[in-house]
């Protein structure tokens, strides 16, 4: 294998974004470098050792249905796995899964090391290097700590935390980029030099407890869900799914509280120490003992961060208060009494750059060739870093091979509504998604990720071959199976009565097909297959006859898609006609050279705001913040005006 001297894509920083990022760009075909501080950090978890949860686990999904590696990686390393959600519609139902870490690490690093066109380089980046061609500044390469110069066609950029980040514990400060681990400050420094426009944003994490320590007794026992056990890709099966523990539950309690309240006036963040923004949903127990004071506790889980570990998460009280706070108020919990911290909880303030400055295919505006992905462009989690990484990456790839760049609509993915939101809307806190962020969300779904995605990843060259194939096996079952339900009719000549009752809760008045019967409430695939058994008529398909086919694994993905398609179809035809109709203007090009200063009938302000970020589409150009649905109308008129 000969090292290139130049490589198509170059990626830096080897987190959750990057890894994906790397990936991609060399699954495409890509001669690709990956460059980061150390190679023993690959996929490190920063934080919290789980993947996934709601709008978290459909980013994972769709990552898996692109080819990514994030669920796969879930399913080697995954200790407990949970379908969240389970008895509510399937929109919101969310797979989460409990990681080992060590495990999580080793499943990434053996995917990079063995993925061909992709070469791993352990070294800082200290510099970007950039020409002009006259009219704009374009990245060429990248330059490490020792001066090592690597030359790209383009350039992803996933630094995550690490840009002049700084670690919090009380008023004690130090630089860093998590703990263990140094900071980027010379790269910090090169691109405020470039004018890519930045802000400080936090985010913190909680001490870590030796298990050894905990008192288990005095706590409530959480296990995962154990039949079936859960599985993250569409190409995973339980049977990789190492040894499942069960999580444990203990609270805060008054005392713990007043612990707190005590350290109040040590805390970086309420003596203004940190200036950067934290994530509202995700806050500090400090901040939650703080906001909500007539509450007098709060539960806490402590979560297993592997199997050959006895190290612990307690998942609630992430913290910067000083440690002699952190350790009474820990000891203040049932269960907790006689903990051992391992590590200091701790916060962490870091440089993020304002993702309105990117295109729609997160390249920077001002740097050509420049992409940023992770949690650089204000996002917090494992899982949006992810999905951007692998937006990014395949973008890159696309750039660097003169090709038309990956665009991804809010009715397509959970990914399409995090880049327009991060592009429209910016942060002004750290982005996590939720359901609640797409309008689309019956037909974004976890289980039709695959449908929604792996034919657009085919047509990228980031889906392999095992996937593509395994993709089509699963389709034609379902439209064979969906078929078979339509074509098979029962009346009551042929159903008794009492079988009817006994199976569909009522007597039949006249002629059904089975899809018909399907959508009553309460009844399942099975049950209809039994109807058709009682009434002795032939259908070619039943969940044993799909097992046999499939596997039991994609038998049961198959009958899940017939169900859902079969019961909500009312709802999602018509949410495919709502997108259908808000097409014509949501993608509505908006002219590269339009000047907004002459479309006078807008006020000043959405003049500004239009020529500043200069949006796309007509539909970028309604989400950008203060643009009313006014202004969307005045400026089509001025469109069509122009034609
Ligand atoms: P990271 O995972 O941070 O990876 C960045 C990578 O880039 C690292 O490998 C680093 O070594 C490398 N790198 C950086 N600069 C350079 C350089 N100049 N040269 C070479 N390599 C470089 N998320 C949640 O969802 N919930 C939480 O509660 C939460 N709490 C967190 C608490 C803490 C203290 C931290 C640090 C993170 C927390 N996160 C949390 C965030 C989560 O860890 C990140 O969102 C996620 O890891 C981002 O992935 P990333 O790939 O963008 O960056």
């Amino acid at each position: 294998m000969l090292h290139p001297q130049s490589f198509d894509v170059i990626v830096v920083g080897g987190g959750h974004a990057g890894t994906e990022a790397a990936l991609a760009a060399a699954r495409m075909g890509c001669t690709t470098l990956l460059l980061t501080h150390n190679i023993e950090t690959l996929g490190q978890m920063s934080c919290n050792p789980s993947i996934g949860g709601i709008g978290k686990g459909h980013l994972v999904k769709e990552v898996d249905a692109l080819g990514g590696a994030m669920a796969a990686a879930t399913d080697e390393a995954g200790i407990q796995f949970r379908i969240l959600n389970g008895s509510k519609g399937p929109a919101v139902r969310a797979t989460r899964a409990q990681a080992d870490r060590i495990l999580y690490k080793a499943a990434i690093r053996h995917r990079l090391e063995n993925q061909p066109n992709l070469w791993l380089f352990q070294q800082a980046v200290d510099d970007l290097t950039v020409e002009s061609d006259g009219q704009r500044e374009r990245v060429t390469g990248a330059v490490t700590q020792a001066g090592i110069r690597f030359r790209g066609k383009t350039v992803v950029l996933t630094a995550g935390t690490f840009l002049d980040g700084r670690i919090h514990i009380g008023l004690q400060n130090h630089s860093a980029g998590r703990a263990g681990d140094p900071p980027a400050v010379t790269l910090s420094a090169r691109l405020k030099e470039l004018k890519l426009p930045q802000g400080r944003l936090k985010t913190g994490t909680p001490p870590r407890i030796d298990g050894r320590s905990i008192d288990f007794s005095q706590l409530t026992e959480q296990p995962g869900d154990l039949d079936p056990v859960p599985v993250f890709s569409f190409l995973g099966s339980a049977s990789q799914h190492p040894r499942q523990v069960p999580c444990w539950i203990t609270h805060t309690n008054a005392q713990t509280h007043a612990i707190i309240r005590s350290g109040f006036d040590r805390s970086p963040m309420f003596t203004g120490v940190i200036e950067g923004v934290g994530p509202r949903y995700c806050p500090s127990i400090e901040d939650k003992v703080n906001r909500f004071a007539d509450k007098d506790s709060h539960q806490i889980f402590l979560e297993p961060e592997g199997l050959t570990t006895h190290e612990f998460y307690p998942n609630g009280i992430s913290t910067s208060l000083p440690f002699d706070i952190q350790l009474p108020a820990l000891h203040s919990m049932p269960g907790l009494q006689n903990a051992h911290i391992l590590r200091p909880g701790y916060a962490i303030e870091y440089d993020f750059f304002d993702p309105r400055e990117l295109t729609a295919s997160f390249e920077t505006r001002a740097i050509g060739g420049l992409f940023f992905a992770g949690q650089i462009n204000g996002t917090t989690g494992y899982e949006e870093a992810a999905a951007q990484g692998l937006f990014a990456g395949a973008n890159a790839a696309l750039q660097a091979r003169g090709l038309e760049p990956l665009r991804l609509g809010r009715d397509q993915a959970y990914l399409g509504v995090l880049v327009d939101d991060l592009i429209t809307k910016g942060v002004s806190e750290p982005y996590r998604m939720f359901t609640s962020r797409a309008e689309f969300r019956l037909q974004l779904r976890e289980d039709n990720a695959d449908a929604r995605l792996t034919e657009i990843g085919r047509g990228l060259g980031l889906v392999d071959e095992q996937r593509w194939a395994a993709f089509n096996r699963k389709r034609e079952a379902v439209a064979r199976t969906a078929e078979a339900l339509k074509r098979c009719w029962v009346n009551p000549s042929v159903l008794a009565a009492a079988d009817a009752e006994r199976l569909l809760g009522k007597a039949i008045e006249h002629e059904y097909n089975l899809a018909d019967l399907l959508r009553r409430p309460g009844v399942d695939f099975n049950g209809v297959v039994a109807v058709a058994g009682a009434a002795g008529v032939h259908l070619p398909v039943s969940r044993e006859t799909l097992a046999a086919e499939l596997g039991e694994t994609l038998a049961a993905t198959v009958v899940e898609q017939v169900e859902i398609a079969t019961k909500y179809a009312g709802y999602i035809g018509k949410q495919v006609d709502d997108v259908a109709r808000a097409a014509h203007f949501e993608h509505l090009k908006l002219p590269a050279d339009l000047d907004y200063s002459q479309v006078k009938a807008l006020s000043f302000e959405v003049r500004q705001k239009l020529g500043r970020h200069r949006p796309e589409t007509l539909g970028q150009a309604s989400r950008l913040s203060g643009v009313t649905p006014a202004a969307i109308s005045l400026l089509l008129v001025h469109l069509k005006k122009g034609r």
